[in-house]
């Protein structure tokens, strides 16, 4: 199966059509159309055979991921999704895993009403580079460097569950039991995409977490010149999780575990009912305040001294 041929049997018919999308697959250039009065939203997030996932991972969820990652970061800004490329290193031409990968893809993309408008396939080591596009109100985007002194922290969701299945599969015989519940987490996580949009005109600031929550909230600090103070109790945690940690000061888990894919976000005191409203599962956990650095602090006050970080490459 040559090049051509593998791009019109998998991909240029994979995704429901847009109106907004004047040209698609086939040209040189996808042709996209942008609202009056908003501005474009774009991203890429590359996953890499051996560093990202597993040789043997199932290729739909491989689908699943690579775009969703990518939908996570749309998400963190407050964006609507809209346009996708791909960019597919493969290392061979394999029916078999084309249909499984496309099919995860695809899934996805119709649950959010994407449209794969273009990419580019070359052979080589595997390797799967999405970027995405989407657009929201001009001005309204959700940035990392907008925090301020008194906001409150929250997360969606529960923290560390991807990272416990992740132990699991490396042979880890007490995470074991909770691979069943708990692997889709690290394997088909759920870009929060409505939660980022509905939290607009509220938030003050907005990041995603792939990286571990000490790690991306970290960029928020940092960017925006404001320290935090996290409370430990409140971190939201799964049962599954919960049953796995052995002693009270376990957290490296929650706060340094990547892949989580939900939202931390900070909301001024006065919005975050309303925030709170519109997103069931946003927790708070902590507070800005303005000496740098991040606290954390247990239920009695002490504070846990643990140096802890998230993943980075080249590290
Ligand atoms: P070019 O010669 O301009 O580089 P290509 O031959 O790489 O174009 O691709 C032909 C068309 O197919 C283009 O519209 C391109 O965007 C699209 N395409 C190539 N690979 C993929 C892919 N993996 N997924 C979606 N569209 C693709
Ligand atoms: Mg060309």
């Amino acid at each position: 199966m040559a090049e051509f041929e593998l791009i019109q049997r998998y991909f240029a018919q994979l995704t429901p059509p847009r109106e907004d999308v004047p040209l698609g697959i086939g040209d040189d250039c996808a042709l996209l159309r942008l609202p009056d009065g908003y501005e474009l939203a774009t991203t890429t997030d590359t996953l890499v055979a051996g560093v990202h996932f597993f040789d043997d991972v199932a290729p739909e969820t491989l689908g699943h991921k690579a775009l969703a990652v990518n939908l996570s970061d749309l998400a963190s800004m407050g964006a609507e999704a809209a346009w996708v490329t791909l960019a597919l290193t493969l290392d061979r031409t394999d029916a078999a895993w084309l249909q499984a990968f496309s099919r995860g893809f695809a899934t996805l993309a119709a649950e959010f009403n994407v449209q794969l408008v273009g990419g580019d396939t070359t052979q080589g080591p595997l390797a799967i580079g999405v970027t995405a596009f989407g657009f929201l109100p001009a001005g309204q985007a959700l940035k990392r460097s907008t925090a301020e002194v008194g906001d409150l922290v929250c997360v969606t969701g529960s923290l560390g569950d991807a990272a416990l299945a992740l132990r699991a599969l490396q042979g880890d015989l007490r995470a074991k039991p909770f691979l069943r519940d708990l692997r889709h987490r690290l394997e088909s996580p759920q870009p929060r995409l409505a939660a980022g949009q509905s939290l607009r005109g509220l938030a003050h600031a907005a990041i995603d977490l792939s990286d571990g929550l000490i790690s991306d909230l970290g960029h928020i600090l940092k960017q925006s010149r404001v320290g935090v103070t996290l409370q430990l109790a409140d971190l939201p945690l799964s049962p599954q999780l919960q049953s796995y940690l052995q002693s009270d000061d376990d957290f490296v888990l929650p706060l340094a575990g990547g892949d989580d894919y939900e939202l931390c976000v900070t909301v001024p005191p006065a919005k975050l009912r309303q925030a709170q409203q519109r997103v069931a599962d946003l927790t708070v956990i902590g507070q800005i305040d303005a000496e740098p650095g991040m606290r954390l602090q247990r239920q009695d006050g002490s504070l846990l001294e643990q140096q802890l970080t998230g993943y980075e490459h080249f590290a």
